[in-house]
């Protein structure tokens, strides 16, 4: 096994030591070059020489992403234009993208994350990797690409769209290794099986992310694909995919600490939250140049776990994202993940993990749909039977989420499918009536 000595091994002792030593250089380089730091820190009543080590972290103030959309495009860097070598952004379903921009430095340290994220999954010089996470701004495509060349594999930069074409280079060139968001993996497998294609495929290792997905899920796709399957988390405003990555145990998700400090917080009192608990997830990153954040508010829910891992690693991990505190429903007043729904999903044989979540409002009452795919070999119009199957499907949501919902059984490949991030809900609800 390949692993970095120096960062994913050290003592606790010695990764808050170091951990200290590069928060404050952070502090002291964002004090120095970002306006919109200096102010922040100013207004907080906070200097770089306060800030230490690890436990002076909450003295410091949280950014939060309609801070890095105010200061579109490049108001958050702490360096020169001169010295920025890339510029990435996300998507920005909502308003004004959020624009990363990198150093030298920087991607090579985003290159060294992504080579130990592989390397756990024991991936190596001989791997042809197949890169189907999008290239161009979206930070998947170039991030995973550079990281698998960094282990010295054979990258194949095949981005998303057109599926059959993917599939028959994967069959071609023996691909060893798939990079994607779930979603597309789930799409990708189907259409092998279509092809009739699994038996010329080389396949082993998946790496995933991007969007959440439940543990079932995983198993599904280990199943469907004859690989294993793991998880890689990342967000722009904190560098992109490989912030965190599962070992071979697949049990939790090691973040790179010598980079990153995470912290879980409660999202209402905004308090550090005590070890194990559920919280939104907050990250200060201690290497970057070119945008460093300080505090900043993922949105996504999730606990960490310092016990030691059996891989030998010693950098503490987090469990599989719960969900984002975005994608939380309310349904007449219990709070609903799409996780939570999938999971139950895929307790079934006869449903395929394809599904979509309607909610709505009818006489001032909230209506909860969730339509779920048949699997092929299970759809049939015995009215009977299916009336059975959505019984038991929503006894089982009933007693797992807390409430009631409208199962409807669809076709199967009726439900849109996505070569990148998934859209899982549709909220018809007006709040403002
Ligand atoms: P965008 O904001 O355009 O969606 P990003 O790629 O920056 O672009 O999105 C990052 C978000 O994607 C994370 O905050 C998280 O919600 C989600 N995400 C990324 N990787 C994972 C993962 N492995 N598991 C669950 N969620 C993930
Ligand atoms: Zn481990």
């Amino acid at each position: 096994m390949i692993w970095n000595e120096h960062y994913e091994c050290l003592s606790r002792e010695a990764m808050r030591e170091l951990q200290g030593k590069r928060l404050h250089e952070t502090v002291e380089r964002v004090y120095a070059n970002s306006p919109f730091y200096r102010k922040k820190l100013q207004e907080s009543g906070v200097t770089p020489d306060d800030i230490r080590t690890v436990d002076d972290l909450p003295k410091l103030p949280f950014t939060v992403k309609t801070d890095l959309r105010d200061q579109y495009p490049f108001g958050l860097f702490s360096a020169p234009m001169s010295e920025i070598v890339r510029l990435h952004a996300s998507s920005g379903t909502t308003g004004k993208p959020i624009v990363a921009g990198y150093t030298r430095r920087d991607l090579d340290a985003w290159s060294e994350i992504l080579a130990r994220t592989f390397s756990a999954g024991g991936c190596d010089r001989s791997d042809i990797f197949q890169i189907s996470f999008g290239y161009g701004l979206f930070t998947g495509g170039l991030g995973a690409h550079n990281g698998a060349e960094r282990i010295g594999a054979s990258v194949i930069p095949a981005s998303t769209g057109n599926t059959a074409k993917q599939i028959q280079l994967m069959a071609d060139f023996g691909t060893t290794v798939l990079c994607c968001t779930p979603s597309y993996a789930l799409y990708l497998a189907e259409s092998i099986e279509k092809m009739h294609l699994s038996d010329s495929l080389r396949l082993r290792v998946g790496f995933f992310g991007a969007e959440p997905w439940t543990e079932a899920m995983r198993q599904e796709i280990e199943r469907r694909l004859h690989i294993r399957a793991y998880d890689i988390y990342g967000l722009t405003e904190v560098m992109g995919p490989g912030v965190a990555y599962n070992c071979s145990r697949q049990n939790g998700l090691h973040i790179n600490e010598d980079q990153f400090i995470p912290e879980i917080i409660d999202p209402v009192t905004l308090r550090p939250l005590p070890e194990g608990e559920v919280g939104e997830l907050v990250f200060t990153t201690i290497t970057k140049e070119g945008m460093p954040v300080l505090r900043y508010r993922t949105k996504d829910l999730t606990r960490l776990v310092y016990e030691p891992c059996p891989c030998g690693r010693t950098n503490v991990r987090m469990e599989k994202i719960k969900g984002r505190s975005d994608d939380m429903l309310i349904v007449r007043g219990v709070n609903v993940f799409p996780s939570q729904v999938e999971s139950v999903l895929l307790e079934f044989a006869e449903t395929a993990p394809h599904y979509h979540l309607v909610v709505d409002r009818e006489n001032n009452t909230d209506t909860f749909e969730i339509q779920v795919e048949m699997r092929p070999e299970f759809f049939s119009d015995n009215m009977s039977r299916m009336l059975e199957l959505k019984k038991r499907i929503s006894q089982r949501i009933q007693s797992v989420l807390g409430i009631s919902a409208d199962i409807k059984l669809v076709e199967p490949c009726s439900i849109e499918r996505v070569e990148g991030k998934a859209h899982r809900v549709t909220d018809r609800r007006n709040i403002y009536s």
